[in-house]
């Protein structure tokens, strides 16, 4: 098979990328060794971020957080839920409050202080001990939901997806699966957590690419506690966020670094850890049990710790490979901008990018797929292969 450009990675980089790409003219291979979403996008905690979680240790994120936010708010409405966010300080965190807000003015995150009562009433959930609020623009996003919309259009663009077939080997741009070879012009790695793996098969000479891997695991709880998203004002730490996922409120996260993203386990330990820290805001979580739990890990450039590790992204460009790694989910689109730039210029590709003004139909409705996150792929919910039939499918 030939293309100007294979992309590795069917996840929420490599899905905008691959868009990108068609939408600028150019034929595409999409390859994942699962289905689409099958790595950390399809396992995530569910935040359309405000941006305002990192507005006191990495303000670029926190811009891009908020400026990509209002842009997938406007081309894929039928995935977001515009909740609203609210921050809530225990008597511990008050050191914090003026460092957040000075931090949310320079990142230019819109916010307002809400009196405690008035909190209280928004969300009587809350710990009746809470000595400040502040509520921002956090959404929650359904990445099934976006992102079956970003293939399908990709599709429709000519893109050829390759799913359940992993990529073995990289001799210059061409691509060696389990299932034959890919010729391209230009091989983009968008494999996440293991884009360092991928990577690595390249070339020897290649930059060594330090990926930092931390996973991270989600307490699902089948009670619907909260109707924002409720977010801890301190430091971004473990078991601070807790998101109201359709009729489901999910707790999370932790950030261990793992040195292999294929071999992860989540510890008893663990979940109770999260439990015990979400309880904090939510009191009534500590007499509830969790009804599952899911994880992922995130694909994060080395950094000096778990949490301090950046947020923002970073671009490899190898000659016939470029790799791009780091971001967030909410930040996937820009991402895929910003490497597919790159790309076109070694394609010769003058057009600019449009995704960003190009509405994302709601090809689930098309599909029917469920409403729940973390077990698609292997749960009873799992009915993402409709779509994938047609992605696959030579004359659709
Ligand atoms: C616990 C946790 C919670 C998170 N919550 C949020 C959140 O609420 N909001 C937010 O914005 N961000 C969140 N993130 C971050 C976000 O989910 C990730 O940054 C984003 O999903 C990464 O997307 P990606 O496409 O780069 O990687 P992935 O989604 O992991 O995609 C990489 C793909 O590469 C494929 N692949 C790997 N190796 C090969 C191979 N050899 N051959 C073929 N295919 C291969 C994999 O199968 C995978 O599908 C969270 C991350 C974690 C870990």
């Amino acid at each position: 098979m030939d293309a100007d450009a294979v992309v590795i990675g069917a996840g929420a980089t490599g899905l905008f990328t691959a868009l990108d790409l068609s939408l600028r003219g150019a034929k595409v291979v999409v390859i994942d060794r699962g289905g689409i979403l099958n790595g950390t996008s399809g396992r995530m905690h569910g935040l359309l971020h405000s941006g305002a979680r990192y507005v006191t240790n990495d303000q670029v994120s926190a811009k891009e957080c908020i400026s990509e936010n209002i842009i997938l708010s406007r081309i894929a409405h039928h995935s977001i839920f515009d909740t609203g966010g609210l921050f809530v300080s225990l008597k511990d965190d008050d050191s914090f409050v003026e460092t957040f807000v000075k931090g949310l003015r320079d990142a230019k995150i819109p916010y307002s202080e809400v009196d405690v009562k008035r909190a209280l009433e928004l969300e009587p959930n809350l710990n009746k001990e809470i000595t400040h609020s502040i509520s921002v623009p956090d959404k929650v996003v359904d990445p099934f939901k976006l992102f079956s919309g970003v293939a399908y259009l990709a599709r429709q663009n000519g893109v050829k997806f390759l799913l359940y077939d992993r990529v073995i080997g990289i001799s210059g741009s061409k691509v060696m699966t389990e299932k034959g070879d890919v010729n391209a012009k230009v091989v983009v790695n968008a494999a996440g957590p293991w884009a360092s793996k991928v990577s690595a098969m390249h070339s020897k000479e290649s930059e060594v690419i330090e990926e930092m891997s931390t996973i991270g695991a989600m307490l699902v709880f089948d009670r619907k506690l909260n109707s924002m998203v409720i977010n801890r004002m301190r430091p971004p730490s473990d078991g601070d966020i807790v998101v109201p996922y359709y009729e489901r409120s999910i707790l999370g996260t932790t950030a261990q670094v793992v040195e292999d993203p294929d071999n992860v386990k989540v510890e008893d330990e663990d979940v109770q850890y999260i439990i015990e820290e979400g309880s904090a805001m939510l009191p009534k979580l500590s007499g509830l049990k969790p009804t599952r739990y899911y994880y992922s890990v995130r694909p994060l450039l080395k950094g000096t710790g778990a949490r301090s590790a950046s947020r923002d992204y970073r671009i490899f460009d190898e000659g016939d490979m470029v790799t791009i790694i780091g971001g967030k989910l909410t930040t996937s689109r820009l991402m895929a901008e910003t490497v597919v730039d790159k790309v076109s210029e070694k394609l010769g590709i003058e057009s600019k990018c449009s995704t960003a003004v190009m509405e994302i139909p709601d090809a689930i409705s098309l599909y029917s797929l469920s409403n729940t996150i973390g077990d698609e792929i292997y749960g009873p919910g799992y009915s993402l292969f409709r779509i994938e039939e047609y992605l696959q499918n030579d004359t659709a």
